[in-house]
């Protein structure tokens, strides 16, 4: 198997995702929607990946589709596997366990056929407590690397940071462990700055000058309007675009789904078809995207749609 760099040279890349949603709607994952406010950054545990314990054969399962599908690369379900994230979900103590069971499903799903990738997203501390809590993020990134690291992925995703201060911790906490990054951060409530005020260009260039060896975004926005924000990253960055949309349609004065109504009990009706995955894929060479995978509301299908525009060879 080739390393995520060669692949990259020769891209784009096809990645997976998006799992917490997907296994949530199967059942397996808690959205906490019966009992708080979703999408607040302040809830108790919500969205948290100890299915990896608790049920991994429903985790193990959603691998193979992807890998079936034609991913090149499986994420290891670590998104908000942060210990303080899990704690508030009551899984604190199985921290350790959760992270290494993760990349071992995922390192067996893939079978050689492809790379693991460790996902590593942001702890909300930032979101619930502001700069003030920077030292608790990087002993809390800084954990999870290391986990992660002796568990044996190939590389790093940081993915779904709304603040540039907390993924310039994230990426200082990664670089150390020596694997290749791929960094995408997340734009809410507006596609103009990230939630700590920064230019969409100016997070592009402080990912890829800080250790990314692709940057760019994830989540929150459908393809079309992801792309409104691609080039404006892709000025401004010479190593690949990193692009893994969120599969809900968003409007122009709520440009980011977990701001919508509709999360997470009504998703369903904003929807988007996967049609519009294969259209992405197609302009991805052409728009610069050298990595390019799914986020909340993509399954198997829209992982196929991305294999087609990039005329991949199917199953
Ligand atoms: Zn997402």
């Amino acid at each position: 198997m080739k390393d995520i760099l060669t692949l990259l040279k020769e891209g784009p890349v096809l990645g997976d995702g998006g799992y917490l949603i997907e296994l949530e709607r199967r059942g397996h994952v808690d959205s906490g929607s019966g009992r708080e406010k979703v999408g607040t950054g302040r809830g108790s545990g919500q969205f948290t990946p100890e299915v990896a314990i608790e049920d991994p054969d429903a985790l193990r399962s959603l691998h193979r589709e992807f890998l079936n599908a034609g991913s090149q690369v499986l994420q290891a379900l670590t998104f908000f596997g942060t210990r303080e994230k899990l704690e508030r979900a009551g899984y604190g103590a199985q921290t350790e366990a959760i992270n290494r069971a993760a990349v071992r499903i995922a390192r067996e799903a893939a079978g050689g056929r492809a790379l693991v990738a460790g996902s590593i997203s942001r702890t909300q501390l930032f979101e619930r407590q502001g700069p003030s809590a920077a030292g608790h993020v990087r002993d809390l990134l800084a954990e999870q690397v290391g986990l992660l690291r002796d568990a044996g992925v190939d590389f790093f995703i940081l993915e779904t940071f709304f603040h540039l201060d907390e993924m310039r911790i994230a990426l200082e906490c990664a670089r150390p462990a020596g694997l290749p990054i791929v960094a995408t951060m997340s734009f809410r409530p507006a596609l103009t700055q990230s939630s700590d005020g920064h230019a969409p260009a100016e997070c592009a260039r402080v990912m890829a000058g800080e250790g990314a060896q692709a940057a760019g975004a994830n989540c929150e926005q459908e393809p079309r309007r992801m792309l409104e924000l691609l080039r404006v990253l892709r000025g401004a960055v010479s190593v690949p675009l990193a692009a893994q949309p969120a599969a809900f349609r968003t409007t122009d004065t709520t440009p980011c789904f977990t701001r919508l109504p509709q999360f997470p009990d009504e998703l369903e009706t904003i929807q988007v078809s996967r049609r519009e995955f294969e259209a992405f894929a197609l302009g991805a060479r052409a728009e610069g995207i050298g990595y390019l995978g799914g986020c909340c509301g993509c399954n198997a299908a829209y992982i196929r749609a991305l294999a087609r525009g990039l005329g991949l060879r199917g199953p």
